[in-house]
């Protein structure tokens, strides 16, 4: 099974567009979202609805629960809350409706999937750290799981009890090994790279890689702008940060 892995898209329609054009030329068989699809840029809805339509499995993230009241935005900054205010007043009932039945973890025979980290995926932690990462790898009953949330694409592998945090690329998966692999975000980057990240992943080559996209960054400032959503919003996309 080939899988195309997104997350993080939030909002950036122009970003997910381009994502999903070099997704097609890779024979996805199944493509697998990890929330977030919301929040930050000027086109949540658009969004959702791509989503839904292209994506056999969606989780949800943060975003979608501060949307949905679910959780407190008081631990959001101010330019997130004021985000997920103005997402929540563009959002269709269709829409919610669709997130709504977002759930918050993936499994099949082969992977495993969740937002944030395995250990309590409603409060959404933030994966940074390998020493992190060993309570997370007790959770794991497969050999891969993928995640987002930090939008900081690594990859962190646990060989022989050692983990150990790889830079972002591509690796053949050793079934003797164990694998967390962060495929960064589409529509908000934040590792000093503008560009969206995507991840594919072969389970029957075990070939796993995490690939860059240009797309128009300007559009998608230009849409923020529009919108009067928060100035740092569209300045920090061409910043990567
Ligand atoms: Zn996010």
């Amino acid at each position: 099974m080939r899988y195309g892995i997104i997350s993080d898209i939030h909002g950036n329609l122009p970003a997910l567009e381009s994502v999903l054009a070099a997704l097609k030329s890779q024979k996805i068989d199944f493509y697998l979202c990890l929330g977030d699809v919301v929040g930050y840029g000027a086109s949540p809805e658009e969004c959702v609805m791509s989503v839904e339509q292209n994506a056999q499995v969606c989780l949800s993230g943060n975003h979608e629960w501060a949307v949905l009241n679910k959780l407190d935005t008081a631990v959001f900054n101010d330019d997130a809350r004021e985000a997920v205010d103005w997402t929540r007043t563009r959002l269709s009932a269709q829409a919610k409706e669709r997130i709504a039945q977002w759930p918050l973890t993936y499994k099949n025979d082969e992977l495993m999937a969740v937002h944030g980290t395995l250990q309590n995926p409603e409060q959404f932690m933030y994966l940074m750290y390998t020493g992190q990462a060993r309570d997370f790898f007790a959770l794991m009953d497969r050999p891969i799981c993928f995640v987002g949330h930090t939008h900081v694409p690594v990859v962190i592998s646990e060989s022989h009890g050692q983990v150990a945090a790889l830079p972002s690329g591509e690796y053949e998966i050793d079934p003797q090994n164990r694998y967390i692999v962060n495929v960064g975000s589409v529509g908000q980057p934040r590792d000093g790279n503008p560009l969206p990240a995507f991840c594919v992943y072969d389970s029957q080559t075990k070939h796993v890689g995490i690939h860059r996209v240009a797309y128009d960054i300007a559009q998608a400032q230009r849409q923020i702008d529009e919108a009067g959503l928060p100035g740092f919003l569209s300045r920090r996309l061409a910043l990567g940060q």
